[in-house]
């Protein structure tokens, strides 16, 4: 169905804010504001990465920014966040069934598959997904799907 990603992104991102009043989220749309695609299925896309985002990055830098786009046949979502970051070595790991890094921010709750749900997901609508990161600055989470 025809999505209004103005709307639509803003709902998720207004439940967030409320479900975690010390995050700050800040939402970016570009010029083509629809998209025909699965709102269930983009939702879910968004929850595990606005999730993640939050989940690892340390209290007082909890950010992210939504960057919504077109670039040529493809709508562009960027999630770049503050947080502490990915190693290198492990990039290639993290969208693994059950890969977990071990650190102090998946102590609580972290199966582990939030990530691989999004590979098959966007694998699934024809997408890419891929990540840009620098440990101790943050990580650039980018999905790009057919338009
Ligand atoms: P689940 O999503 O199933 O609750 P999880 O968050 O540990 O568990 P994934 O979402 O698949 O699992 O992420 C895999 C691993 O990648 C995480 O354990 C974490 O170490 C790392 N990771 C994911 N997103 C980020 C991020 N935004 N910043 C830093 N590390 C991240
Ligand atoms: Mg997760």
């Amino acid at each position: 169905e025809e999505i209004n990603l103005e709307v639509f992104a803003q709902n998720i991102v207004d439940a967030f804010q409320l479900k975690y009043p010390d995050y700050d989220l800040q939402l970016e749309v570009g010029v083509v504001k629809t998209f025909r695609s699965d709102p269930v299925l983009l939702s879910s896309l968004f929850y595990n990465l606005i999730e993640n985002a939050y989940k690892y990055s340390p209290a007082g830098t909890k950010y992210l920014k939504i960057s919504i786009f077109k670039r040529k046949k493809n709508m562009v979502f960027i999630f770049k966040d503050k947080g502490i970051g990915i190693a290198k070595e492990e990039l290639k790991n993290i969208f693994e069934k059950f890969y977990r890094i071990q650190n102090r921010y998946n102590q609580q709750g972290s199966v582990g598959l939030g990530l691989a749900f999004c590979k098959e997901l966007v694998t699934f609508m024809n997408g890419s997904i891929s990540v840009k990161s620098k440990p101790g600055k943050g990580s650039v989470f980018e999905i790009s799907l057919p338009a």
